[in-house]
């Protein structure tokens, strides 16, 4: 039998499902004050939603969906002036509200108030392709040179203490040679950066064998938001991120996925999760260990996990020295851990932190022209559709509903059209 760069039958099924997830998307405004190529949403200039709106959009998750956090995004949410009012309505309803920023509007008072209405979390989208031209400094950077400021922000989330700090970075087929790099940057900040996302660059470009329709009328390719009349690298997967990040980190190994509606074995969410100190990862807790926190936290809570706190992550040493008795790939960590503080005993003062690496591969097209999504979509917001009815839709595809008033689907084009 072939062997797998990642075999789904050594994975959990993250339990997410539509009516009981971890995630859910809120977008209160849909301005921005960047324009990221790989971005799925138009930058709309007056489009901030009202108070009345978004605490509807709340109470329609709460109706229909548990769920653990709510990511704010947008468009900019930090743009959206009633922000730390939302974040309080979030946090009194016994959600964690994560916003979701390009970080340029946040500053220090900023964060204070945040933090103060009960942010839990942030996840800054820093990458090349975002046009962070304002200001010489990030202009043409690389992915390595963007560190830089990844650590100012992760610094200044950990000045204020206590809030989760995630990157998210959009991989371009020119930009894959730099994942191993930031997959171990971020252990190397692995005290104060909690996770580190990968997303799968998703567009679509003239080569695509498909036409696209809303009902039966065709709909011109230029006309769809998320187009590209560049030659791009669109087929990303996300074993071939999990092959990347190996040529540095041998042993990485993903513990549970979310697979793709269409296709058992697509790992549209992959997740990995690590134990170590800043300088030496001790393992990859396995499927059963995230397996293991999901249940006794629904059990607990009912409701699955999203984000862990950053207490909770710092907790690694505890983890080794309680779990290894019914966890293998702790008992395996325990093992490296010991050897570690063997060859230099003061290595016990050292703090040790868990770490979680997402991947995420969007929307697939199948042969027969369906497109498969992440089945349990964690990132699925509120539209009203046609008829005023709020409908569960997934966010990377809301252009969509808005300009044409449904999801697009779409056809493989005729050998004609092919030649042409
Ligand atoms: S289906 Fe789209 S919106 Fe939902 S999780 Fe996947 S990429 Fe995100």
């Amino acid at each position: 039998m072939e062997t797998k760069i990642v075999n789904p039958a050594e994975l959990y099924r993250l339990p997410w499902t539509l009516p009981d997830n971890g995630i859910s998307w809120l977008e209160p405004t849909a301005r921005c004050n960047l324009n990221c190529y790989g971005c799925y949403r138009k930058n709309i200039k007056d489009s901030h939603k009202s108070m009345e709106q978004v605490k509807h959009e709340l109470d329609v998750f709460q109706e229909l969906r548990k769920t653990d956090c709510i990511s704010i995004a947008g468009g900019e949410p930090l743009l959206y002036p009633n922000i730390v009012e939302l974040v309080a309505e979030i946090k009194s309803r016994g959600l964690k509200p994560i916003i979701n920023s390009n970080g340029i509007a946040l500053t220090k008072e900023l964060l204070h108030e945040l933090k103060k209405a009960g942010v839990f979390g942030f996840t800054f989208h820093i990458d090349s392709k975002q046009g962070r031209g304002r200001g010489p400094k990030w202009e043409g950077k690389n992915e390595l040179e963007l560190n830089e400021l990844r650590l100012y922000y992760a610094e200044m989330l950990a000045a204020e203490g206590g809030i989760a700090c995630s990157f998210n970075s959009t991989v371009y087929g020119d930009t894959l040679h730099y994942v191993p790099e930031l997959a171990a940057w971020a252990q190397k900040h692995i005290d104060i950066v909690h996770t580190m996302v990968f997303i799968l660059f998703r567009y679509i470009t003239p080569d695509l064998p498909y036409d696209f329709y809303a009902g039966d009328k065709k709909i011109v390719f230029d006309d769809i938001h998320y187009h590209s009349n560049k030659e791009e690298v669109t087929n990303l997967k996300a074993p071939q991120i999990v092959a990347e990040i190996r040529k540095k980190a041998h042993d990485f190994t993903p513990a549970a996925f979310l697979n793709g509606t269409h296709k058992a074995d697509d790992f549209k969410w992959l997740l990995t999760e690590r134990i170590g100190t800043k300088d030496k990862v001790f393992g990859y807790l396995n499927n059963k260990f995230i397996e293991m926190v999901m249940e006794v936290y629904h059990y607990k809570n009912n409701r699955y996990l999203s984000y862990a706190s950053p207490r909770t992550l710092s907790m690694g040493k505890t983890t080794l020295l309680i779990l290894w008795t019914i966890n293998k790939s702790i008992r395996s960590a325990l093992k490296k851990y010991l050897g570690y503080l063997a060859a230099n005993p003061f290595r016990i003062f050292k703090k040790v932190y868990m770490q979680s690496i997402m991947i995420i591969q969007p929307v697939d097209f199948m042969p027969n022209g369906d497109q498969s999504m992440c089945d349990g979509c964690p990132d699925i917001t509120v539209w009203k559709d046609k008829n005023g009815k709020d409908q569960l839709v997934w966010s990377c595809r809301l252009e969509e509903p808005m300009q044409y008033g449904e999801f697009l689907h779409t056809v493989p084009k005729s050998k004609e059209e092919l030649k042409n």
